[in-house]
């Protein structure tokens, strides 16, 4: 594309520059021609009427005006001989005086021949080196005379192909100046494309990073700010599937791990049964093991189907003074036993939700805050309305997270303390459940936590129908 670029251009140029180079020197030959021909001509005017006047002079004083031409016309013979120019006079059909050693080329009859109407006749003769030729005849009663003027047109012409050997001189060197210029000319104007062609090259080559500076506001700033915005699109979706796939993997990992652990213990209870021999109530000991294993491993397949079937959902109007009631009558039970106190901050918003999903969701943060919390503190549950959007939050007293902790909580299989946690039944599916529940809504769940203070879960949901407004 460059060099198509640069041969076209450069061949236009050639082509403009050496046809005005042309024109320029076709004018200048026809200028030079036409001063050289006002000279001669006003010459001959000069001397034919000065050789009429001594004619007329002769023919006055009863001298035959053809014998005396020889001595009448000597001064100007020897004026247009000095000058390097041709003088000669004719009578009738023959020339009677001429200036050089030889007579011109021509008849005085074959030069009247070529305009027979005119006085004076102007020609160009190609001699080797061409000559302007003037033959003019006198008036009458002189009719039979003519006086012929020639000059030399070489200096004229020498001149004119010094001035045209410039010239083109000139347009070669104009041409190779043009030749550099256009080069480096195209090499910036290329430069975004070839910068656009390496950046390409490196995503193509699996470095997303790739991207082009963007100088200036004109078509190729454009294209260069598109072709960013296409990489960084490229990049983020590259960078969601890595994710989908890093998640995945881990969740593979961690479920393999989790299934690991329950079946090892099984499968040695169940061993230790048959070898040993034991008493009843060691055999009852073992079964007991045994079962709640089994019972572990029955409640993380009912949350994993629970997971796998949030899809999709049927939404209604949940009023959430009634959701609130609903989590109370369920949760009240459990926290009086652990001896925490169990608050809803009444509310009479609405929301378009499924119900059952907001409780399970509403469900399992206070059960992870009941789980954290030392008896004789509060988990409070709060609901506020916000524009289109509702907070719900549940804040505990507990143990509190660090950050680090905080960021992985809501993976499937994470524990903080994986001894506590599964001797309290937790497989860390409950949050991952939470998490899809809150998606289902086009809502957010966020986390708070201080270590030793307590959690705050929060959860922004959309009150209108779900999909009309979204969270940003
Ligand atoms: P589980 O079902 O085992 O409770 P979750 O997914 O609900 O798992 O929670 C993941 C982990 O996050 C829990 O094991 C717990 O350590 C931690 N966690 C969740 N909520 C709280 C909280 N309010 N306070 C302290 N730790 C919490």
């Amino acid at each position: 594309m460059k060099k198509k670029t640069f041969f076209v251009t450069l061949l236009l140029f050639i082509i403009f520059i050496n046809s005005s180079m042309l024109i320029v020197s076709l004018i200048t030959l026809r200028e030079c021609v036409e001063t050289e021909r006002e000279k001669v001509l006003s010459e001959h005017y000069m001397i034919s009427s000065t050789l009429l006047g001594d004619m007329q002079a002769v023919e006055k004083r009863g001298g035959d005006v053809r014998a005396s031409m020889e001595s009448l016309a000597g001064t100007y013979l020897r004026y247009s001989r000095n000058r390097g120019n041709e003088l000669a006079v004719a009578c009738g059909e023959e020339w009677i005086c001429c200036g050089g050693d030889i007579s011109p080329a021509k008849t005085p009859g074959e030069i009247l021949s070529r305009e027979a109407a005119s006085d004076r006749i102007v020609f160009i003769e190609k001699t080797p080196v061409p000559k302007l030729c003037i033959y003019g005849r006198f008036p009458a009663p002189y009719q039979d005379y003519g006086l012929f003027y020639s000059a030399d047109l070489g200096e004229a012409l020498q001149s004119w192909r010094q001035m045209k050997n410039t010239l083109f001189f000139v347009s070669a060197a104009v041409t190779l100046l043009l030749a550099l210029f256009l080069i480096q000319f195209l090499d910036i104007l290329f430069r975004p494309l070839r910068e656009i062609s390496v950046a390409s090259r490196v995503i193509a080559g699996g470095d997303y990073h790739a991207r082009l500076r963007v100088r200036g506001k004109d078509e190729i700033a454009v294209m260069a700010d598109n072709f960013n915005r296409m990489a960084g699109q490229v990049e983020s979706h590259i960078k969601l599937l890595q994710d989908t796939a890093d998640e995945k993997q881990r969740f593979i990992d961690n479920f393999a791990h989790e299934l690991r652990t329950p079946l090892t213990a099984v499968y040695g209870y169940a061993e230790y049964i048959q070898r040993a021999s034991l008493t009843e109530e060691e055999k009852f000991e073992c079964t007991e093991f045994i079962l709640s294993e089994c019972r572990r491993l029955q409640n993380m397949a009912y949350q994993l189907l629970d997971m796998a079937a949030l899809r999709e959902m049927e939404t209604e109007d949940c009023p959430v003074g009634e959701l609130f009631s609903r989590v109370s009558e369920i949760m009240q039970v459990k926290a009086a036993e652990k001896g925490i106190a169990l608050t809803f901050e009444e509310h009479r918003e609405e929301i378009a939700g499924n119900p059952d999903l907001l409780i399970t969701l509403l469900t399992n943060l206070i059960d992870n805050g009941l789980k954290a919390s030392p008896s004789g503190t509060a988990v409070k549950i709060r609901a506020e309305g916000r524009g289109d959007f509702l907070m719900l939050e549940v804040t505990d007293q507990g143990i509190g997270m660090t950050k680090e902790q905080l960021s992985r909580i809501k993976e499937a299989f994470y524990r903080v303390d994986k001894s506590r946690s599964r001797g309290a039944g937790g497989a860390g599916l409950g949050l991952a459940i939470c998490e899809r529940i809150v998606q289902l809504h086009r809502g957010k769940l966020e986390f708070c936590s201080v270590p030793g203070e307590g959690t705050v879960a929060c959860v922004t949901l959309p009150t209108g129908k779900t999909g009309e407004s979204e969270m940003q």
